[in-house]
């Protein structure tokens, strides 16, 4: 099931990638595997995923142990405690949601600690939802300046949710806002390669709107409970 739903989902992501003239090699498949049991992240692994999401620090930690075979590059998506950042600062991949300068600095902590760097992208609340983590559109700019002179820390890129919605063209305009603060602080010679939208519902709009990283869990590995 998963080898099918991933051959459909590679698939998708070649057809859009060809009508609006991008290539498939320029977007990373991030499996949300957070509910998803080691077993089933194997299964992912055998059709090649080796990108995987978790949000919650304590599963992330017990399927890392799991997996620790398969050198699987683990990002963090959720909401990120200050001080749970310890417990994931040695080899996490990818933290997807800062949205603090108090979490940028104790992500800079660790990894002067650990003498590493860590990537991260800021999260941005692109639908202006009360409900989601993230900076508003008019504080990013200034965030993204100041957590680029944080010591140990790179800023890659941007991410962002769409709105709660089951219409996917409701992400468009947030989408499209993420790629133009980019493109606008690319010019300021920041380097923010990432963008990190799309989910199973609105991935093909992430992708004609300039998503280098798509986030996707049910279309993997079906519905969650
Ligand atoms: C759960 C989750 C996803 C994946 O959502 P699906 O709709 O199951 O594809 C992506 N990003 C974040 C931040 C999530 O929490």
């Amino acid at each position: 099931m998963i080898a099918n739903n991933l051959k459909n989902i590679r698939q998708r992501i070649a057809n859009v990638c060809q009508k609006s003239g991008r290539k498939a090699e320029e977007i990373t498949l991030i499996a949300v595997s957070k509910t998803v049991t080691a077993d089933l992240i194997r299964e992912a692994v055998r059709s090649d995923i080796l990108d995987l999401g978790e949000n919650y620090v304590q599963d992330l930690r017990a399927k890392k142990e799991a997996l620790n075979d398969i050198p699987i590059r683990w990002h963090f998506i959720g909401h990120l405690q200050s001080n749970k950042v310890k417990y994931i600062a040695d080899w996490i991949y990818l933290i997807h949601a800062v949205d603090s300068i108090e979490l940028a600095s104790e992500i800079s902590k660790h990894a002067r600690r650990l003498c590493r760097n860590i990537n991260i992208l800021v999260e941005v609340n692109t639908s202006d939802e009360k409900s989601k983590f993230g900076l508003s559109i008019k504080d990013t700019p200034d965030f993204v300046r100041r957590v680029a002179d944080v010591k140990n820390l790179s800023v890659s890129g941007l991410m962002t949710m769409g709105p709660f919605s089951s219409d996917p063209e409701n992400s468009r305009e947030g989408f499209r806002k993420l790629r133009q603060i980019k493109e606008s602080l690319e010019s300021e010679s920041y380097r923010l390669p990432i963008l990190s939208m799309g989910m199973t519902n609105d991935f093909e709009v992430a992708i004609e709107e300039g998503a280098t990283m798509l986030r996707i869990g049910t279309a993997i590995f079906g519905e969650r409970k």
